[in-house]
């Protein structure tokens, strides 16, 4: 699922708005549509790859920007006492968008393990 069938292709686009929170050449960030934080942000590839690993694979460059994004949208947030990033990767992670994407969330406690 790729360009025109993609819904985060068509954020990167600007064909879907969402509310960018930051961009970068490689990434694009906005905010969850549901949200399940105070601050819950998704980092996108600009390159359409469907999950962490795959991109990692193609464009390594790009892993390292997402992580670059997750240092500036922590101090954009003030999330520096702590927050999390997941990559739900496969259907039984309960991943549901198939362009790779790291939800940053912050703004309360987490529980560990996860659900
Ligand atoms: P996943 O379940 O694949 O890890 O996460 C997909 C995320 O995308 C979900 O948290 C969902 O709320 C979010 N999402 C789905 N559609 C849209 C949309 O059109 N706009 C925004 N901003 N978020 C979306
Ligand atoms: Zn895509």
């Amino acid at each position: 699922m790729v360009g025109s069938e993609c819904l985060f292709c068509g954020i990167v686009r600007g064909d879907v708005p969402a509310e960018v929170v930051h961009e970068s050449d490689r990434t694009v960030a906005f905010r969850d549509v549901n949200p399940q934080a105070p601050t819950h942000v998704l980092i996108i590839p600009r390159r359409h790859e469907p999950d962490v690993a795959a991109l990692a694979v193609a464009a390594p460059d790009d892993v390292a920007a997402i992580g670059a994004a997750v240092a500036d949208i922590v101090a954009g947030e003030g999330l520096d006492d702590g927050y999390r990033v997941v990559f739900n990767t496969g259907a039984s992670a309960n991943q549901t968008v198939f362009h790779c994407h790291a939800h940053v969330l912050g703004g309360r406690r987490f529980d560990w393990p996860p659900g």
